[in-house]
């Protein structure tokens, strides 16, 4: 199978490993995960930085850390990876779904704009928090919901758990990482994320907030031999050993986000007119962690679907919408559509293709191939 996502471990990452277990620290404690937070907070330009054993408790901690907790409601991207709505139901807190808008296929800020207007005038209750999610590599227009927090006092989690490395480049953000503009911004490792420490995240922000994390993803343990905590803390922690794989990964960022790139552009000039691409809108400069494409209806992307996967092809569909999953069935959800929501659609046409740094032309181009077949664009 020609994969959608998978890790590149071919540089200093045995090296690093090997370290690791040579100088005896492989748990929460160790050179490589204060050097991992250095160089990551470095990277994304980020004071501070925060390593945690996964992006969910990331975005859990955040939440936790901004106070959010149980009967508050917390804004949340329809359209993502589970985890994003789950770490909101940990806290107690029930997740405000908002559909995507069509131009970068992110949470819809005006709708949320409105919404939030619309209740501050009645009396209604407000978003505790926004988790606002950059999907599949391409930032979310965050003006909107910067606009919301500085009028309402609303924090801004951003996920960007699939975005490690996509910037803006509008004025007033230029060259900004997303993850760096809210309150607090998360990131994921998982394997076939950007880069992987087989499984982690990192929390970046502000240093106050920050601060908190670091305490609560220890068990809120008190310095000292006593074993007091001062509160009901979590063991989020990421391990040295996850970390070395982290350094070693993080070397090869610029490199892979080169690639992942490359590849989307390759995909955007061979496909143009025959099928919808992802967005990638002027004032973005998308990671391009997964290339996908929007299909005519859903018989035709699933009937292609199993052509690739039948080819040796692993192409999927995009997330399903959290207003469709059965924990969330009975959510609130903000959308201008009372029936087909414009997440409903991505779902339901939506093709990920092959999108991994490792992924050669040759291999590319049999995709490309393939998918022209499937689409009957040749004969
Ligand atoms: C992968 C992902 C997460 C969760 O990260 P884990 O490291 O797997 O816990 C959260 N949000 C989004 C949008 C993701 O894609």
């Amino acid at each position: 199978m020609i994969p959608l996502s998978e890790p590149e471990l071919d540089g200093n990452e045995a090296r690093y490993l090997q370290e690791c277990v040579e100088s005896g620290f492989v748990s929460s404690v160790g050179a490589f995960v204060n050097g991992f937070e250095e160089q990551f907070g470095q990277l994304v330009g980020s004071r501070d930085a925060v390593a945690c054993a996964s992006g969910t408790s990331a975005l859990h901690l955040s939440l936790v850390a901004l106070g959010v907790g149980p009967g508050d409601v917390v804004a949340v991207s329809d359209l993502t990876f589970i985890a994003s709505a789950n770490a909101i139901s940990y806290t107690g807190a029930t997740p405000l779904l908002v559909d995507s808008e069509g131009a970068t296929w992110n949470l819809d800020g005006e709708l949320l704009h409105d919404e939030v207007t619309k209740r501050a005038r009645s009396g209604g209750q407000l978003p505790r928090a926004i988790e606002v999610v950059h999907l599949l590599g391409h930032p979310a227009d965050v003006d909107p919901l910067l606009a919301l927090g500085e009028e309402y006092g609303i924090p801004i989690i951003e996920d960007a758990a699939e975005s490690l490395g996509a910037t803006m480049t509008a004025t007033g953000f230029a060259d900004r990482h997303v993850g760096t503009i809210g309150d607090l911004g998360c990131y994921s490792f998982n394997g076939n994320k950007m880069i992987t420490t087989g499984g982690g995240g990192m929390v970046v922000g502000d240093e106050g907030l920050l601060q908190r994390v670091r305490h609560l993803s220890t068990q809120a343990r008190l310095p000292g031999h006593h074993y007091v905590h001062d509160d009901v803390g979590f063991n989020y922690r990421m391990t040295n050993v996850a970390a070395a794989l982290g350094l070693a990964q993080l070397e090869r960022l610029h490199d892979f986000l080169e690639r992942r790139r490359r590849i989307s552009a390759t995909y955007r000039s061979s496909l143009d007119g025959l099928v919808t691409m992802c967005p990638s809108a002027p004032w973005a400069d998308p990671s391009c962690w997964l290339s996908s494409i929007l299909l005519e209806t859903t018989e035709q992307r699933d009937a292609v679907m199993s052509a690739l996967r039948a080819d040796g092809i692993d192409a999927r569909p995009i997330w399903t919408p959290m207003h469709r999953q059965p924990p969330y069935l009975s959510s609130p959800l903000l959308s201008r559509t009372a029936t087909r929501t414009v997440a409903d659609r991505i779902a339901d046409t939506g093709l990920s293709l092959p999108s991994s740094a490792s992924l050669t032309d040759l291999q590319q181009q049999f995709v490309i191939d393939r998918l022209l077949v499937h689409i009957g664009a040749t004969k």
